[in-house]
């Protein structure tokens, strides 16, 4: 579960106050972005740390396994708290309650608004219908009806930035429950994205990451199977921004102009995190993913042979229903022979609506254990080498809030090279306290150790390469920090939802 990045005032009598507790994955923390900021245009205020607020909203995620157990536990703790607080209430949206429905107030009686992936605009009205009506409301639509990107947003940083470029997904993997959630892709138009992003870099972001379910399919719904790579070209005409990212591309739909783009672009970073989740041939198929191995390695051969230093990262599923020892071993083969730096590997478990849950063959859990294991043994070998390539090399990170756990006891700051390696780098230790970069500034260092999961620059302990970029990021970071001592946010009006073109 992600939780909100920077503090929070504490709130005003008499305001109400709220707070989104988000599950699952980058669309869901950026659709909570848009929570808070519906929220805050009617008038409510976000909780302060620690405090108990009027109105909680969970934004649920179906894919992870035990969500919905999850969901109810956290309902349950919240019941007693709500039973002493007269006028407290509890709202549920995103993938799980797309598909629950009004299961959750029947296990959760005491939830008071139940909204879907479609309908996040909803909220605040339903909110008040239940409050008025003194009974839950619970609204789900099947499709579409407002582009999500038109709401009112709270953005979390103030230095990096979503943008979404689509919604939803026409393909239909397995064990994949996004497209009977999400429903089909709908593709925004590329003025309106770069609109926004346009937006964001004049608050003071220098980093965007471009967000859809498939971006490579981008542009199908109007009729352009370029606008992707003309999308990321596009990026590189907008003046301060410094870092283009998109996740997540697909190998059945990447095509060369998206890398001939990313190459060209130079604020297009060398950082690809493309999903492979199997090397064997007849578990894609099996998975109804329509690529196959040999495509997929082709793929990182040209973004390699365009981009030498690009960091490429996956997603892998181990023990998909009928996965053979062979099979299995396929997936190592491809794993070790595409080097990447990362990969999120997850053990198959089915899930309840997806095809892949009624498969024949399901694996034993002692036998994905035992392959996981050996999976996962691999890919950490393949990081720390390719961390430790990374020695000597000098980087730009873009300094981050919240992303080293254990700064205040190393006392080093932590943030993102271009090629999104996390790393950890110490300051120099005469550095005054007015120049210590700020998060969103970005800092010159020199790695001087790679860990299998980070990178570490202490060289500034020894007068080595150290020097800071102040950032227009850096200000906006600055100055929101400033707001928040100042002031209790304030509800903002005046953007209005727009339909859907
Ligand atoms: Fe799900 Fe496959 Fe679409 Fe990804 S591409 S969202 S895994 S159906």
């Amino acid at each position: 579960m992600s939780q909100p990045t920077d503090s929070a005032p504490s709130v005003p009598s008499g305001v109400r106050s709220y707070q989104v507790r988000t599950f699952g994955c980058q669309m869901n923390v950026h659709d909570s972005e848009r929570l808070a900021g519906l929220l805050e245009d009617a008038g409510y205020v976000r909780a302060g740390e620690g405090e108990t607020a009027d109105i909680v909203v969970f934004n649920t995620c179906a894919v992870r396994e035990n969500a919905d157990n999850k969901l109810y536990g956290n309902l349950g703790h919240l019941a007693p708290t709500k039973a002493s607080r007269p006028g407290m209430q509890i709202a549920v949206g995103g993938c799980l309650a797309q598909k629950d429905r009004d299961l959750i107030v029947r296990r959760a009686p005491w939830v008071d608004v139940v909204f879907g992936t479609h309908n996040l605009g909803s909220l605040p009205a339903l909110l008040d219908r239940a409050r008025h009506n003194a009974e839950a409301q619970v609204e789900i639509v099947e499709s579409l009806q407002t582009f999500p990107s038109t709401l009112p947003t709270r953005r979390e940083s103030p230095y990096a930035a979503w943008v979404s470029i689509s919604v939803g997904c026409n393909n239909t993997c397995t064990f994949c429950i996004v497209p009977s959630l999400r429903g089909r892709e709908r593709d925004r138009r590329p003025g309106e994205i770069l609109a926004e992003v346009e937006a964001m870099v004049a608050e003071g972001a220098i980093e965007v990451t471009l967000l859809g379910q498939n971006v490579n399919t981008y542009g199908v719904e109007f009729g352009d199977r370029g606008a992707f790579a003309k999308l990321l070209r596009a990026c590189g005409e907008i003046d301060h921004l410094e870092r283009v990212r998109f996740t997540s591309p697909h190998p059945a739909a990447f095509t060369d102009d998206v890398i001939e783009a990313m190459a060209a672009t130079s604020n297009v970073m060398p950082q690809l995190h493309m999903p492979l989740q199997s090397g064997s041939d007849a578990i894609l198929r099996a998975m109804r993913r329509s690529y196959r191995a040999e495509r997929f390695l082709g793929i990182l051969d040209r973004v390699r042979g365009a981009m030498p230093e690009a960091a490429i990262s996956t997603d892998l599923i181990v023990g998909f229903p009928g996965e053979t020892e062979q099979d299995f071993a396929a997936t190592l083969d491809v794993v070790a022979a595409s080097r990447f730096t990362q990969a999120f590997t997850f053990q198959y478990s089915p899930r309840p609506g997806t095809p892949a849950a009624a498969l024949p063959d399901q694996v034993p859990k002692a036998v994905v254990q035992e392959r996981y294991e050996r999976l996962v043994a691999l890919q950490e070998e393949i990081s720390w080498a390719e961390n430790r390539r990374q020695e000597g090399r000098v980087l730009e990170v873009l300094v981050a809030a919240g992303e080293g756990r254990k700064d205040e006891a190393t006392a080093r700051l932590s943030g993102r090279a271009h090629d999104n390696r996390l790393v950890h780098f110490a300051l120099p230790a005469d550095l005054a306290e007015a120049d210590r970069p700020r998060p969103g500034d970005v800092a010159t260092v020199a790695v001087t150790y790679g860990a299998p999961h980070h990178l570490v620059a202490d060289g500034a302990l020894r007068g080595e390469v150290f020097t800071v970029r102040r950032t227009r990021a850096g200000d906006a970071w600055a100055e929101r920090q400033g707001r928040a001592v100042a002031a209790p946010r304030r509800p903002r009006t005046g953007r209005v939802a727009l339909p859907l073109a």
